[in-house]
């Protein structure tokens, strides 16, 4: 007989899913209720302030969609970008070049802007592409690019966009609650983010926000949305502003039961305040990596806290490595995705795995590792390196 599934106890130190909070799981495991019951409504009509608050906008069309980041992404072009439509897509990683995928196959001609895998987008040469071409109809960016741990200038960005009087889709799937995502003072008009990474929700829901301006290209679309499921004019009718909640498709009660709690920790801490513990915590981290000898990819101006490219050393079997943590250590930390594969190891401090004895449990783990490994170090450096830092 099939027995139950118990999965094995895992420090989550990757680029997502990350530590989910015990008050998150208790939250996940509370009966089912009906997804039209007014007390589940009431739920819902709170999840929207929460991630209008977490997004920094007031932007009546808020709201979790049924699905992981990559569908909160694709929610954004299907509805803004039609056939013909022009759009400058910075590409730095793997994500902006789905971004660009999104754009193509919903017929729009990709502008691509690329830049180095490790250094953040270039805004002098969205500037450029902007003075070679007319009529964009969006700038397309992501925020915090999690295959490479790089942060781009957002504002700047946004700016740019504005002025050309484009519209501006960001990916905040890595950055929101980790690192300052400011929707309505940026001037974003569609941004998707996921539950995985800083909220610490299991996955499988990706939040979205879009400006009243993007909720006006949508409904003056001059095609029907090609996607029936992701097609905003007709989730409106259940998230909306004053929405009748007509029935749309089962919403994943439990798991918004499980953002709800999620939020609601966010909030109890603060925004401000868990952007500084992500900043604080990657300085800890920094020192005791350092203190091995190891160095990072991305320069330190353009760092994200949460999620952390170290450069593996020479002669080091990666892969073996990363085996070890899990097996010896519970310790799950990611590899290089796309060109950085065997180059990178990418270490996460998002959300509820951003904790002091994370910290210390990654950098004695690594350093043990290295050293069973052949790497010469000085046993102990690093997490006394990344206590001093703390203290
Ligand atoms: C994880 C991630 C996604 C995709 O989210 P899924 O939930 O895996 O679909 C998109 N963009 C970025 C920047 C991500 O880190």
């Amino acid at each position: 007989m099939t027995q139950s599934f118990y999965p094995p106890v895992r420090t989550l130190m990757g680029p997502g899913p990350s530590d989910v909070s015990p008050r998150v799981l208790a939250a996940l495991s509370r009966p089912t209720i009906g997804h039209l019951d007014p007390e589940f409504v009431r739920m819902m009509d709170e999840v929207k302030e929460l991630l209008q608050y977490s997004f920094k906008t007031s932007n009546p069309l808020t709201l979790p969609v049924s699905a992981p980041g990559s569908a909160g992404m694709e929610a954004c072009f299907v509805n803004l970008v039609e056939p013909g439509d022009k759009v400058v897509v910075c590409q730095n990683g793997v994500f902006g070049g789905r971004m660009a995928e999104n754009v193509s196959r919903f017929g729009g001609q990709v502008i691509p802007i690329e830049d180095e895998w490790g250094k953040p987008v270039d805004v002098d040469k969205v500037k450029a592409a902007f003075a070679e071409h007319d009529n964009v109809k969006a700038l397309a960016f992501v925020h915090a690019e999690t295959s490479t741990g790089v942060r781009s200038d957002a504002a700047e960005l946004c700016a740019v966009a504005k002025e050309n009087g484009a519209l501006v889709i960001m990916d905040a799937v890595t950055s929101l609650g980790g690192i300052e995502v400011d929707v309505d003072g940026w001037g974003v008009d569609a941004v998707y983010s996921g539950t995985q990474k800083c909220l610490s929700c299991p996955p499988g829901i990706s939040p979205i926000s879009f400006s009243q301006q993007a909720v006006d290209v949508v409904r003056q679309r001059r095609s029907a949305v090609p996607s029936w499921f992701l097609d905003k004019n007709l989730v409106m009718g259940y998230w909306g502003e004053g929405a009748k909640r007509t029935y749309h498709h089962t919403a994943p009660v439990n798991s918004l039961y499980a953002l709800h709690e999620s939020l609601v920790i966010l909030k109890e801490e603060g925004l401000e305040n868990a952007w500084t513990r992500h900043h604080n915590h990657h300085l800890a981290l920094k020192s005791g990596i350092e203190a091995m000898g190891l160095s990072f990819l991305v320069d330190e101006a353009h760092r994200l806290p949460q999620l952390n490219t170290v450069q593996i050393p020479d002669g080091v079997d990666e892969a073996r490595v990363r085996s070890k943590l899990l097996n010896n250590y519970g310790l799950e930390i990611g590899a290089g995705l796309g060109s950085l594969a065997g180059k990178v190891w990418r270490i996460g401090l998002m959300g509820h795995s951003c904790r002091i004895p994370n910290v210390l449990l990654c950098l004695n783990a690594l350093e043990n590792v290295l050293i069973a490994e052949g790497v010469e170090l000085n046993r102990g450096a690093a997490a006394a390196a990344a206590s001093a830092n703390l203290s």
